[in-house]
């Protein structure tokens, strides 16, 4: 392995980063007059009245028709109110799992979704693949992990998860999991993701291992520098991940779906000043979104300066108030190119073009 400073972590999301739908949208399909069946309507929880000490009201809007198959999610968030949701819709596929679907939901079932159902953003896993070889080839180890609420058994059986030559293109893979009973069939929880969690995975990978996650770990030890560590998010779920990364001097990067603009606008509007980039969705070679990874990782190999870029990134939000920082900032930013022409000041957003 190439020294830590010569390693770098792109930490991927799955679903509308890596993905152009939801991962269980095939299932749900598949089983979709049994949902309706059982669940011909849904409600949206309006908001929770507090009653004092321990008591509260949910208050529900109307009920609504049930019309796509992802709206079992829907299901899922009124049956499941006060489950956080990465729990709310394992939990619900376990309660609904001989009712809805019919003893049918096995590691194979989740396989075969993963394998087949699967719709990839363009140039997944081939771009990765060609932008790792292009950093091998310049003594540069590029990782990439995938870090999810989603279902661990459909990320790990999807394209995503290639292996080329006895080489994994995927590190790790982080995702909620099921036990299964002795006839296949799903039975319990064996872990469940939450938004969260997303900064635990993350953590986990750059201390090397879940055991040490509660355990003090010199940076020294780390895995990769925190500094070297790419995240990318679709923004809906990412708000407090993204936030945790760019404050160890990382950077998170939001996507959207290529050549659309309401999404761009929607994920502006979601995590707006909170990344270094929005980007589209696209991780063909040579496109727009490959060219500002390779702006970004060749930054973090290059660097010189190790002044702190979540200090110069709390500046530029003029979120410090005292003098001597706000001296002591910039005086650096005076006599550091590296940190005035890029640094916490690189920020790109991309819009469709
Ligand atoms: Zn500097």
């Amino acid at each position: 392995m190439a020294d830590i400073k010569n390693r770098v972590l792109i930490a991927l999301d799955y679903d509308f980063t890596v993905s152009e739908s939801v991962q269980q949208e095939p299932l749900f399909k598949e089983f979709f007059d049994r949902i309706r069946s059982v669940y011909p309507t849904y409600r949206v929880l309006e908001r929770v009245e507090k009653l004092g000490f321990n008591k509260e009201l949910p208050v529900w809007g109307l009920p609504v028709e049930v019309k796509d198959c992802c709206d079992y999610f829907k299901v899922s968030d009124e049956q499941q109110y006060k489950t956080p949701k990465g729990m709310g819709w394992m939990q619900q596929m376990l309660f609904d799992k001989d009712s809805i679907f019919e003893g049918k939901l096995t590691l194979e079932k989740f396989r075969e979704v993963g394998q087949k159902g699967q719709v990839m953003s363009p140039g997944i896993p081939d771009g990765l693949w060609d932008l790792k070889k292009r950093y091998a080839a310049r003594g540069v180890d590029v990782h990439f992990a995938i870090i999810s609420i989603g279902l661990k058994e459909i990320i790990e059986a999807s394209p995503i998860n290639d292996i080329k030559d006895g080489e994994h293109l995927i590190d790790a893979i982080y995702g909620g999991e099921f036990y299964y009973d002795a006839s296949g069939s799903i039975s319990r929880l064996a872990y469940c993701a939450n938004s969260f969690d997303k900064t635990k995975g993350l953590m986990q990978i750059v201390k090397g291992s879940p055991d040490l996650l509660d355990k003090l770990v010199p940076r020294s030890n780390y895995q990769f520098d925190y500094q070297n560590i790419i995240v990318v998010g679709d923004g809906f779920s990412d708000i407090s991940y993204f936030s945790y990364a760019r404050q160890e001097g990382g950077i998170p990067i939001a996507v959207y779906k290529l050549n659309d603009v309401n999404e761009y606008k929607k994920t502006y509007r979601e995590v707006g000043e909170r990344v270094d980039a929005i980007l589209p969705r696209d991780y063909r070679p040579g496109s727009r979104t490959v060219r500002e990874f390779d702006r970004i990782i060749t930054r973090m190999v290059d660097r010189q300066c190790r002044f702190s870029q979540s200090l110069l990134h709390e500046y530029k939000r003029q979120r410090i108030k005292d003098e001597p920082t706000i001296l002591y900032i910039e005086k650096h930013l005076g006599n550091c190119t590296e940190c005035k022409d890029e640094g916490a000041y690189g920020v790109r957003f991309v819009p469709p073009a």
